[in-house]
């Protein structure tokens, strides 16, 4: 026996440069494969479980290394070849290495580990609900443009870089986004209209965003860049509308500030009223730019559904929606409820939440346009007594002064609707040490190919 060096973490020290062949025991949300090496966990980019492989270790770090696939050995029966010809470059679609069966697996398993390892709580199973259409099922894009050897780009970064792969046709979104980025990368072309470089932070195109309704047809089409006035408007309009004729409206959004934030806080429509209307859960919906809305229609209807029916009403209750968009689900609720209060931070998604509240006749619906955790605090001190609140917050999940104030009104039911296990599975832990048990889970699959999944989950208080 000859000792070996071990790191912080008890595990043998691995180096850069080194091959081993190894089996892969499991395979990441991000399509990575894991394996261990004498007890220490291996990332393995590409990878599939139950594979054989040849792998290089390319960095050792702290808690984990990472290695590069040299050669498959025996490949999974889940591989397949990814049918898309910018795969290799584009960090959009991280699971097209295999089929959709082992996907559903993946991202099942994702959600369990997260329950498990963060959440504290143990699930034999929970039921994962794929999407019907794994093609083009996306109503919303939003293409960073770049300049490249004097050429105007526009795609998706490539992954862990802020590198634009030119993509002339993407699997996933709708047909009409191909041709309404052509037609800008033309105009661009034409009138010598420059794109934003965020390095130097001049130039002015940054993000082309379009959004179609999945119903509706109706077609948003909003320009980002890095000035006040946009040039060339008119051609602009013009051009898009002679590639795309089905475009509702065009918008134009100045976002001057350096940074990753796609659109601005202005809206200035160049071409019809600003905003599109789409039908969902069999209620109308107006949507304006910066105002969420989910990307795969058929799967939200069936994820709100679950969110429905975890709500259990019976038409009597009161309920809170936190984090509620244009408020579909709080309409959603409102249906079913005595009242629905949605409270959401964007004031235009809180506009179209009103006006949708109108459109479909639903009276018993109020919209607050502040911080969640703010206005469930001034809830609690109103003494609002909710039978049950819904929350569905951004990948970062809900504040602390949610659970607290969720902890002092005690609702008997909380739904939760989330885009990220792994903050779900926290805040499902802090409610747990607050007097609630995981009554129900279901996992729905919003993002095919893509290393996302939505959760809902229900809390039941344990005293009820
Ligand atoms: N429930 C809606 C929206 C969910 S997305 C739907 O399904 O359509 C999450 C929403 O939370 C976004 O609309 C975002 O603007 C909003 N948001 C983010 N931070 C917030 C905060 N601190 N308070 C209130 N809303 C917030």
């Amino acid at each position: 026996m000859f000792h070996v060096k071990q790191s912080d973490e008890g595990m043998p020290s691995l180096r850069a440069g080194e091959t081993h062949t190894v089996t892969v025991s499991g395979t990441t949300i991000e399509g990575d494969g894991i394996a261990r090496i004498g007890g220490q966990v291996v990332f393995i980019p590409g990878a599939l479980e139950a594979e054989r492989c040849e792998i290089r270790i390319t960095h050792v770090g702290r808690r984990a290394a990472y290695a590069e696939l040299r050669r498959i050995l025996e490949p999974s029966a889940h591989r397949i070849l990814p049918d898309c010809p910018y795969h290799a470059q584009c960090g959009g679609c991280a699971l097209r290495h295999m089929d959709y069966e082992a996907e559903l697996a993946v991202k099942k398993q994702h959600v369990l580990d997260c329950l498990r390892r963060i959440g504290g709580v143990e699930m034999e199973d929970i039921s994962i609900y794929g999407s019907a259409e794994q093609e083009h099922y996306r109503n919303k894009v939003q293409f960073p443009v770049q300049e490249q050897d004097g050429r105007v780009a526009a795609g998706f970064f490539r992954a862990g870089t802020h590198i634009v792969t030119d993509i002339g046709s993407c699997r996933i979104q709708p047909p009409c986004a191909d041709r309404i980025r052509g037609a800008v990368l033309a105009w661009m072309q034409k009138y010598r209209i420059r794109a934003y470089n965020e390095q130097t932070h001049t130039g002015y195109i940054r993000h082309i965003y379009i959004r179609r309704g999945a119903v509706s047809g109706q077609i948003l089409v909003c320009i980002a860049a890095n000035c006040r006035k946009l040039p060339k408007q008119d051609a602009l309009v013009r051009t898009v509308l002679a590639a795309e004729p089905g475009v509702t409206t065009i918008v134009f959004t100045p976002n001057e500030a350096r940074g990753n934030t796609v659109l601005g806080t202005e809206f200035f429509p160049l071409y019809g009223s600003g905003t599109i209307e789409d039908t969902l859960c069999g209620l109308t919906f107006r949507l304006s730019a910066p105002a969420f809305y989910q990307v795969n229609h058929a799967q939200a209807e069936r994820l709100y559904d679950a969110a429905l029916r975890y709500a259990g009403l019976t038409g009597r209750e009161t309920v809170l929606d936190l984090y509620c968009g244009t408020g579909t689900i709080t309409l959603c609720l409102a249906r079913q409820a005595k009242q629905a209060v949605g409270v959401e931070l964007i004031p235009q998604a809180v506009e179209d939440a009103r006006e949708n509240a109108r459109r479909n006749g639903l009276a018993n619906a109020r919209f607050f346009c502040t911080d969640a955790g703010q206005a469930a605090q001034r809830f609690c001190a109103e003494g609002t007594q909710p039978d049950v609140i819904v929350v569905d917050p951004p990948r970062k999940g809900v504040s602390a002064d949610v659970i607290d104030a969720i902890d002092a009104m005690r609702p008997p039911r909380v739904v939760y609707v989330s885009c990220n296990a792994a903050t779900l599975a926290r805040d499902v832990k802090l409610l747990t040490e607050r007097g609630y048990r995981l009554a129900a889970a279901e996992a729905y699959d919003l993002f095919p190919r893509c290393a996302h999944v939505e959760t809902v989950v229900l809390m039941s208080r344990k005293d009820t």
